[in-house]
């Protein structure tokens, strides 16, 4: 649902190589269409056959270049990325593309993704070159161990894909080479691209349309590639192994104008609305979704229910996440700072709202209220996504197993704690129906506790071994 209280997105990555265009320029528009995956930084590398310049800040994408810093960022290819922080604080040192030394040359890195085997990762970085890690992320341990590598940067990055464990759609950067790769199952997407003078990959295919790229293929788990003006030289440098794409890129992260698999994410969420309405059916005057991410599911409900379909909250799309926090009285009015009711659509109504997920539910009770405040007879809520109920450990900012209301209180209970007057979830069926595909090529951990990659003992235990405190809800 897009707020404070919803899992976050960590970042986005794009690379592309074409002699004669501006690259920068590309890449910064690249990175726009993919704003929604990570507020915090961005940043650019290029190379121009000779060095690597890289620019990278805090804040948005409009906010970190100007014209005169894209003019400046010449060259033949470049990388781009913007973050949202999972691993690591909000600090410049950790915003990407990750720089690091590689004899005379220099490696710059993006990453989208999450490591979960850092430990020894960082035993493997101490042992080597001995340049101390300025940042505290596993992309930039990523990035040394890749630098201590011999030969061209597709054989450094086939060596150590096999030595990491987690989610990870990587791109990066020397003064000659670009090079793209993906984890063996493919968690995070990460596309390629064919453009007009050359090729790009990037985290999803609305960043392709936005730089009038044609989307080519989906880059496979476990492949590595090498992004030249005259194509793709690729390699399967991992055996392959069961894909498991986050499904909650197609439930919520990713953009509804995306693909995934050759597959329409609008359509998904849509027909996740049709398999709500067939499951948990209400009796209402009108449903709405919250915006913008509860829309399409709102549509297909109100399709296959025969109820109306409304506009009954207005979002303001400028309260983005804010390095400037509301002082205590806004903060009181918590979801009001980005919606706000139509009251004349709302007073005297029965709604069906419906959400893409509920986390620690402390926002959908904000909602119920407003709505209610509003005018609302009845809120049924309708989620198009099963209960979360386990954390996530490839790259997904979501809180604690202790801090997640599904955890440990019933459909009945959750209804009861957010105030709403009823609650269904999509069940796992349900949302596999809609996807039009079985959920074995996915991963679906935070319904299911099944995580496909394996997760280290102690961080499984500090995650997962407190009890939840409904004083929290
Ligand atoms: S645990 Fe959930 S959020 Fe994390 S990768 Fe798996 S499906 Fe996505």
């Amino acid at each position: 649902m897009s707020l404070d209280d919803s899992p976050r997105e960590e970042c986005g990555v794009v690379g592309i190589v074409a002699p004669g265009r501006e690259v920068a320029r590309l890449a910064y528009f690249a990175l726009h269409a993919l704003q929604h995956r990570g507020q915090e930084s961005a940043g650019i590398a290029v190379s121009d056959a000779g060095h690597v310049m890289v620019q990278r800040d805090l804040g948005l994408v409009a906010n970190v270049f100007d014209e005169s810093a894209l003019r400046s960022l010449r060259g033949d290819a470049a990388i781009g990325h913007v973050r949202y922080s999972t691993t690591g604080s909000n600090r410049w040192e950790n915003a990407q593309p990750v720089v690091r030394n590689r004899g005379r040359a220099v490696v710059a890195l993006g990453h989208n993704g999450n490591l979960t085997n850092t430990d020894d990762l960082r035993a493997l970085v101490d042992d080597g070159d001995g340049e101390p890690l300025m940042a505290t992320t596993d992309s930039e341990l990523m990035a040394a161990v890749l630098a201590a590598q011999e030969g061209s940067l597709l054989d450094a990055a086939c060596a150590v894909m096999p030595h990491l464990s987690g989610a990870y759609s990587v791109v990066c950067l020397t003064e000659s080479e670009l090079v793209a790769f993906r984890d063996a199952h493919g968690v995070r997407p990460l596309v390629v691209g064919r453009l007009d003078g050359g090729w790009c990959v990037a985290s999803e295919t609305c960043a392709l349309d936005q730089i009038g790229a044609e989307f080519v293929r989906d880059v496979a788990p476990g492949e590595a590639l090498r992004v030249t003006a005259d194509g793709i030289e690729s390699r399967q440098a991992l055996p392959p192994r069961p894909p498991r794409l986050c499904v909650f890129e197609n439930i919520y992260f990713a953009r509804p104008d995306s693909r995934l698999d050759g597959a329409s994410l609008w359509q998904q969420r849509h027909d996740m609305g049709v398999e709500l309405a067939r499951e948990a059916p209400a009796d209402a005057d009108l449903v709405v979704g919250l915006p913008d991410s509860g829309t399409p599911a709102a549509i297909g409900f109100a399709h296959q229910s025969g109820i109306p379909y409304g506009e009954a909250v207005v979002r303001n799309r400028y309260v983005g996440r804010s390095f400037i926090q509301p002082d205590q009285d806004l903060r009181r009015q918590g979801v009001r700072l980005k919606f706000n009711p139509l009251r004349e659509v709302i007073d005297g109504k029965s709604l069906v709202v419906v959400d893409d997920s509920i986390v620690r539910g402390t926002t959908t009770r904000q909602v119920v209220q407003m709505l209610r405040d509003a005018g609302a007879r009845e809120v049924h809520m309708r989620i198009s996504s099963p209960p979360v109920q386990w954390p996530c450990f490839y790259g997904i900012d979501m809180p604690d197993r202790s801090e997640l209301v599904a955890s440990e209180h019933t459909v009945d209970e959750i209804a009861a704690l957010t105030g709403c007057t009823t609650l269904a979830y999509l069940s796992l069926p349900g949302l596999a129906r809609a996807l039009g595909m079985p959920l074995e090529g996915f991963c679906h951990a935070c319904f299911t506790g099944e995580y496909p990659i394996p997760v280290p003992e102690q961080a499984l235990k500090l995650r997962l071994e407190d009890a939840i405190d409904p004083a929290r809800v």
